[in-house]
């Protein structure tokens, strides 16, 4: 949607030859899968130590091998050190990897809300004048009947800031007048939080004895829902390559595999990486012409199938 226009171009699942365009999970039940796979991993092969509670303070990294050196003082050395540390990964740039980023000068406000009208499991990108808005819709309460949703409002961090003293039920019609009231009346059902929101595009992925994964290896603007995605694409190519290279009796932490690994995730996230750039920053500017262009934009892309289709595709992972 584009400012106060009631029109919204619609992408839906039947573009694809699937039942459902994607799938919304909160972060706390993927947390608890992938704690399930490390137990399974563990149980089946053992060869995994689990260390939380401690830093990583020291990287040195040289053809021999990847040695860390934790905040505790405790020391780890390797064939391959691969950091999943955020788009601002520190372990990259200790290894020498440099990034482009790009500050949106926006901050990004996360919370969930229940709504009085039903969202139809329809997820929101609300391009307003001067905010953006984007409603991600949940399962109803199952006790209560209430329908939910997640929501992400972005705004210059000083407008988010008197939004973060209000008190649950002023933050609520708050929302709820952003929304114009499209959903009715909104009540604040969970914690406020905040994040800032930049890009992050690496110069590489890898390095002598190192690969980078995850938002280390491309931190994407969430306009697409793409962020994690992109993050198990990329533990996807990286372990196809090492484990290639293992079962060739090489070395895995030999350039040739981190280089394909490179190639590959590169290849398969950077077109968006751009093209989410271009289009955010057509739908953030507020300018007459802009403006027009927007809402142009909008309604002829919604006339073209074959667009819209690919952009399904993409959302599906297809
Ligand atoms: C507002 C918002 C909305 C989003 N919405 C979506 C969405 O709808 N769909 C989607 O697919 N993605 C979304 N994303 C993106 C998604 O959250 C990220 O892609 C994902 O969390 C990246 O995972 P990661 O493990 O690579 O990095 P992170 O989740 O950033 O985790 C990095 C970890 O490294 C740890 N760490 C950092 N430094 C050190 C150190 N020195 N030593 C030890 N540990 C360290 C940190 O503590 C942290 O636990 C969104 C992101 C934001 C901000």
């Amino acid at each position: 949607m584009n400012g106060r226009s009631p029109f919204a171009m619609r992408i839906g699942h039947g573009l694809t030859a699937r039942s459902e365009l994607g799938w919304l999970v909160s972060n706390h039940l993927i947390r608890r899968a992938a704690w399930d796979a490390l137990q399974d991993s563990r149980a089946r092969h053992g060869h995994i130590t689990l260390i939380t509670g401690d830093a990583v303070a020291r990287v040195q990294v040289d053809a021999d091998a990847a040695r860390l050196t934790l905040a505790s003082g405790a020391t780890h050395s390797a064939r391959l050190l691969v950091a999943a540390d955020s788009r601002f990964s520190p372990t990259r740039r200790a290894v020498g990897i440099g990034a482009t980023q790009h500050d949106f000068g926006r901050t990004m406000l996360v919370c969930q809300v229940a709504h009085a009208q039903p969202h139809e499991h329809v997820a929101w990108e609300w391009f307003g004048h001067g905010q953006t808005l984007a409603l991600l819709p949940m399962n109803d309460e199952p006790a209560s009947g209430a329908h939910r949703a997640s929501v992400v409002l972005t705004l210059p961090h000083q407008r988010i800031e008197p939004l973060l003293a209000l008190d649950d039920q002023a933050f609520g019609a708050e929302l709820a007048r952003r929304f114009e009231h499209r959903l009715g009346a909104m009540r604040l059902i969970s914690t406020r939080h905040t994040y800032p929101l930049v890009g992050v595009l690496p110069h590489r992925l890898v390095a002598e004895r190192f690969a980078c994964l995850g938002d280390a290896a491309v931190g994407m603007h969430p306009v697409t829902a793409h962020g994690f995605n992109f993050g198990l694409q990329s533990v996807t190519s990286l372990a196809r390559e090492l484990r290639a290279a293992h079962a060739a009796g090489s070395d895995i932490g030999a350039p040739g595999p981190l280089a394909r690994y490179q190639r590959a995730h590169r290849l398969a996230t950077r077109p968006l990486y751009e093209a989410t750039r271009l289009v955010v920053r057509l739908y953030t500017d507020d300018a007459r012409p802009a403006r027009l262009v927007r809402d142009a934009v909008l309604h002829v892309a919604d006339r073209l199938t074959p667009f819209k289709r690919l952009i399904a595709h993409s959302l599906a992972g297809q």
